[in-house]
C-alpha cells in the first residue's frame, strides 16, 4: 500500500479497500497522476452502512442535541477556513477549474457548513389549535442513514451541500464522491474527524458508481439516498431505491435557456451569456447552454459574443490569468468533442472553437476551445441533450411568446434566465419558465439560503435553504390528550 494512499473513512477509521484495489487520480491540466486512491467496492459500502446505522441507533447520534450538532458543524467550518488556500489548490489540481473558481467554491462550502450549523438550532415543526382538550404538534426528526452520491464538477461544494444539511438534521451519512475527484473529499473528512464527529456518523467510501453507488442506492439499511449527477444515472438510482422505498432526492441535468431580449443591457447580457455557458468549462448542471436571442438583436449580439468567446484565456487552473480550465477527464473531453461533431453533422454552423488544444501549456491536458453553434434547429441533439462542456447553442425568437415556448421545449427544468430592461416583461417570462432556479439580468448566483433543484427530468426535491434541510427529516405528528379519561365509545 502506498504511504500516501487516499483512504476511506469508515466507523472513525482510515481504511484501504477490502479488495486492496487502488485507482490513479489524474490532474486534468497535465494528464499526470497526482495521487493514488483506495478503490472501494460493495463490501466497503456495506461496512460503512452498518457503521452509520449503528452510530445512528446504538451510538445515540439521533438523540444528540441540536446545539451539539451545530457546534461540530461550526468547528468543521472553522477548520476548513483555516486551510482554505490549500483546499482551493487541491480542488483545482483534481478538477481542473481555475483557481479563482475553486476559491469561490471553498468560501461557499464554509458558508454552507455555517448556514446549516445555524439552522440546526432554529425552530422546526408546527403546532395546531385543535379541539379541546387535544394538543397537536408536528416535530421533524432525522431520517436515519443517508447515502450521498456526488459528481466531479464541484467535488467540495457538492459534498457540503449533501453533508451539512444531513448532519444538521441529525442523520448519519455514507458519502461517495466521484471516483475521479476524491481528493478534497478525503481532506474534508479529515476535518470532520478533527471536528469530533463520533465514529460512524460520517463515513466516506471511495469507488465507482456501478459498485459503491449502486450498493448504497439499493441497500435496505439506507433510509434516504441523495444524488447529484446525470439524469440517466438518476433513473438507475431511483429504480435501485424501490427495494425498501427509501426517500430520494435527485439533482440532475439541465439544458438551460438564457433568454436575451433586444432591450437588454447589451454588454451585461453578452458577458453573462459567456459566464452562463463557460464557467467551470460549462460542466455545470445549471449552465446557460441554450442561448435564445431576439431576432432584431441577433447579428450585433452574436458578433460581440464570438469576439469575446475567442478571447477567453484557456489554460491550467493554477496559471495566472486563466479564465477557463481543462475538462475534467480525457473521456469527458472526448464526449464533448463528439457533440461538436454531432452538431456539424446535424447542419448547425460552428461559429468558433470546438477543437482540442494541444502543445505548450496544454500538453497532456484535456483542453478545448469554447464553442458556439448557430443555425440550430429545435430537433437537433446539440439543442436537446446536455453536453456538459463549453459548447453554446444559439437560437433566435421573434417575440415573448415564442421565447417562452422555445425555453420550455426541453425534458429538463433546472434553471433559466432572462435579460431585459423591461421589469414587467422579465417577470412575465420568468413566471412562465418551467424551471426551479431562475435569474433576471444575472446568471449563476446561488445562495445557501435558497432552494436549489429542478422541474421535470431535472430532479426530485430541493437542496439548500430550509427546503434542503427538510429533505433530510421525517415529519411526525404528536397528538396529546390533556384531559385523560375513558373515551366512552364502547358500551360494556
Ligand atoms: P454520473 O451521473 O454518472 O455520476 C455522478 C455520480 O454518480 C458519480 O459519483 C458516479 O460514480 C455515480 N454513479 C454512476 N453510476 C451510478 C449508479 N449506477 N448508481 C449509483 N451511483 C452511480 O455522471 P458522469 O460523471 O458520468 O457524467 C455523465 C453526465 O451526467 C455528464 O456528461 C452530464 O451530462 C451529467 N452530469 C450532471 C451533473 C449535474 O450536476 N447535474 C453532474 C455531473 C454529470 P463514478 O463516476 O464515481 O463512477
Amino acid at each position: 500500500m502506498a504511504e500516501n494512499l487516499l483512504k476511506m473513512f469508515i466507523h472513525g477509521e482510515w481504511t484501504e479497500a477490502a479488495s486492496g484495489e487502488t485507482r490513479n487520480i489524474v490532474n486534468p491540466a497535465s494528464g499526470q497522476f497526482i495521487a493514488v486512491a483506495a478503490e472501494g467496492g460493495e463490501e466497503d459500502a456495506n461496512r460503512a452502512v452498518a457503521a452509520a446505522k449503528s452510530a445512528f441507533y446504538q451510538g445515540g447520534w439521533w438523540g444528540t442535541p441540536a446545539a451539539e450538532r451545530a457546534r461540530l458543524l461550526f468547528k468543521a467550518a472553522d477548520l476548513l477556513e483555516s486551510r482554505k488556500e490549500e483546499f482551493a489548490r487541491l480542488e483545482t489540481l483534481n478538477n481542473g477549474k481555475p483557481l479563482r473558481e475553486a476559491e469561490f467554491d471553498v468560501n461557499d462550502t464554509i458558508a454552507c457548513f455555517r448556514y446549516y450549523a445555524g439552522l440546526a438550532t432554529k425552530p422546526h415543526g408546527q403546532s395546531y389549535e385543535v379541539s379541546d382538550p387535544m394538543q397537536a404538534v408536528v416535530v421533524r426528526e432525522p431520517i436515519g442513514v443517508c447515502g450521498q452520491i456526488i459528481p466531479w464538477n464541484y467535488p467540495l461544494l457538492m459534498a457540503a451541500w449533501k453533508l451539512a444539511p444531513a448532519l444538521a438534521a441529525g442523520n448519519t451519512v455514507v458519502f461517495k464522491p466521484a471516483e475521479i475527484t476524491p481528493i478534497s473529499a478525503v481532506e474534508l473528512f479529515g476535518i470532520l474527524e478533527e471536528a469530533g464527529f463520533p465514529p460512524g456518523v460520517v463515513n466516506l467510501v471511495l469507488g465507482a458508481g456501478a459498485s459503491v453507488g449502486q450498493t448504497l442506492a439499493a441497500h435496505d439499511d439506507v433510509d434516504k439516498i441523495a444524488f447529484t449527477g446525470g439524469t440517466d444515472t438518476g433513473r438507475k438510482i431511483m429504480q435501485a431505491a424501490t427495494g425498501n422505498l427509501k426517500k430520494i432526492s435527485l439533482e440532475l441535468g439541465g439544458k438551460n435557456p438564457n433568454i436575451v431580449f433586444a432591450d437588454a443591457d447589451f454588454e451585461a447580457a453578452v458577458e453573462y451569456a459567456l459566464f452562463a455557458a463557460y464557467a467551470n468549462s460549462g460542466q455545470v448542471c445549471a449552465a446557460g447552454s441554450r442561448l435564445l436571442v431576439e431576432e432584431s438583436l441577433y447579428d450585433r449580439f452574436i458578433a460581440r459574443l464570438v469576439e469575446r468567446t475567442m478571447a477567453i484565456k484557456v489554460g491550467p487552473g493554477l496559471a495566472d490569468g486563466t479564465e477557463m480550465g481543462p475538462l475534467v477527464s480525457e473521456a469527458h473531453l472526448n464526449k464533448v468533442l463528439g457533440y461538436v461533431e454531432i452538431g456539424k453533422a446535424e447542419g448547425a454552423t460552428l461559429l468558433c472553437g470546438g477543437s482540442r488544444l494541444t502543445g505548450g501549456e496544454y500538453e497532456g491536458g484535456f483542453y478545448m476551445e469554447p464553442a458556439i453553434f448557430t443555425d440550430c434547429e429545435p430537433s437537433m441533439r446539440i439543442v436537446r441533450e446536455e453536453i456538459f462542456g463549453p459548447v453554446l447553442v444559439v437560437q433566435t425568437f421573434k417575440n415573448e411568446e415564442e421565447a417562452i415556448a422555445m425555453a420550455n421545449d426541453t425534458i429538463y427544468g433546472l434553471a433559466g434566465a432572462v435579460f431585459t430592461s423591461n421589469g414587467a416583461k422579465a417577470q412575465r417570462v420568468i413566471r412562465k419558465l418551467r424551471a426551479g432556479i431562475t435569474w433576471i439580468n444575472t446568471y449563476h448566483p446561488t445562495y445557501n439560503e435558497a432552494p436549489w433543484g429542478g422541474y421535470k427530468q431535472s430532479g426530485i426535491g430541493r437542496e439548500l435553504g430550509t427546503f434542503g434541510f427538510e429533505e433530510y427529516t421525517e415529519v411526525k405528528q404528536i397528538n396529546t390528550n390533556l384531559a385523560v379519561e375513558p373515551l366512552g365509545w364502547y358500551s360494556s
